[in-house]
């Protein structure tokens, strides 16, 4: 692998931190690297590899598709594109998609359909957007006005003006934000990167509430937090809140690179011929990944799957918590899980490779867990002995 790493070192710009570890395979919930070294995956390529690797039905219809078209330009009506706004309509709140090809690209269709929806009904003068403290919405310029963290904004600046931050999960602070110049709220259900924290039911209710009497369009950003992440389809089902406009990627495509976002017929309305596109966006191979997801995640027993195994995952780890006075608090909702310490957890995840499990840390002392939504408890007790091992040494 020293070689490999080496080479990538010449030839690749050294904007991640990665470990010194090169993968070949995978199968399930495990990963193997090129030394045949054996994981259990408890970070799914950052909560995308929904069914785990080599799943039947996601490979087949990539095949399949591969072998027919792969790549069509959206002068032309694509078929599985088609297919998989159908699929998502009849699943969701909304009525209509726009399909692109990550998160980053999600959101900044978000705040260019809130604008422009706000723009034709209300006037240029309601552009603003607000989003919240703790937030992360990804590294384009527009997405990172509206990232709280400003260390991902250093250097790289002016970035687009007409955001301000909320404090998350207080809706006085919103309230005093918003004004007549305001065109939408901005968040994400349940906050990923920021250190896996849910909202607040209450909170999202009074959100709905004083958004639809200020003429301020919902935005839910579920690029990680939807796509049957925490046991409902989307995130906003578990909350019993319905936003105008929901962000989707991450674990559309269960690998393959999608986003999307979707709306009501109101909202969606806002688009004309060439207000907006994407050249690879919803292209036939893409969209046959996400429709085998999509298809698969929606068979009888999946989500239920999900949330028995969330349950013992969340008992699993409060047994941890109990056990090791290092840990604080046990967070986050379905396979979205955070296990928050009162040391940084950096180390803990290096222990962990070590051990054989994938894991990361956000937030700098959350360690998180978003495995393949097939995860077992077998896998996940794999796991919890590892993580009691190295948390010994901190006693
Ligand atoms: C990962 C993430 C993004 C950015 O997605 P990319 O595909 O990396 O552009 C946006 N929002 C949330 C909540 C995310 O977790």
């Amino acid at each position: 692998m020293e070689n490999i790493i080496n080479t990538g070192k010449t030839y690749l710009m050294n904007n991640y931190g990665r470990y010194p570890i090169c993968f070949e395979k995978g199968d399930g919930c495990k990963v193997y690297d090129k030394d045949g070294k054996e994981y259990i995956d408890f970070l799914g390529g950052v909560a995308v590899n929904s069914l785990g690797y080599g799943h039947k039905n996601l490979v087949n219809a990539i095949k399949n598709q591969a072998e027919k078209l792969i790549h069509i330009s959206n002068y032309f009506w694509i078929e599985n594109q088609i297919s998989l706004g159908k699929l998502l309509a009849e699943n969701s709140f909304a009525d209509k998609a726009f399909f692109c090809n990550s998160g980053a690209e999600a959101n900044e269709a978000a705040v260019k359909l809130a604008r422009k929806y706000a723009y034709k009904k209300y006037g240029s003068h309601q552009n603003h957007i607000i989003a919240m403290s703790g937030s992360f919405h990804g590294r384009t310029l527009a997405t990172l006005s509206m990232t709280s963290n400003k260390k991902y904004q250093e250097g790289f600046g002016p970035c687009p003006e007409g955001f301000s931050f909320a404090d998350f999960n207080d809706i006085e602070s919103l309230a005093k934000l918003i004004t007549e110049n305001t065109c939408a709220v901005i968040l994400e259900p349940i906050q990923g990167e920021g250190g896996v924290t849910p909202s607040d039911i209450s909170y999202l209710e009074e959100v709905k509430e004083i958004c639809q009497k200020n003429n301020v369009l919902l935005i839910f950003d579920e690029v990680q937090c939807g796509m049957g992440r925490t046991g409902n389809l989307f995130a906003y089902e578990s909350y019993g809140v319905t936003p105008d406009i929901v962000s989707l990627a991450k674990g559309l495509g269960s690998g393959f690179p999608i986003g999307a976002i979707i709306a009501t017929d109101e909202v969606a309305s806002a688009f004309e011929p060439g207000d907006h596109g994407s050249t690879f966006g919803g292209n036939p191979l893409a969209c046959a990944a996400a429709l085998a997801t999509l298809n698969t995640i929606i068979e009888d027993g999946f989500l239920k799957n999900v949330c028995d195994t969330s349950t013992y995952f969340i008992e699993k780890l409060n047994e941890l918590k109990e056990k090791h006075s290092i840990v604080k608090t046990v967070k986050g909702k379905g396979l979205l899980l955070g296990l928050e310490l009162k040391i940084e957890g950096s180390e803990i995840v290096k222990k962990g490779l070590e051990k054989g499990i994938l894991i990361n840390c956000t937030a700098s002392n959350v360690l998180r867990f978003v495995p393949p939504l097939i995860i077992n408890k077998e896998e996940i007790d794999f796991l919890i002995s590892a993580l009691d091992n190295i948390l010994e040494f901190y006693r």
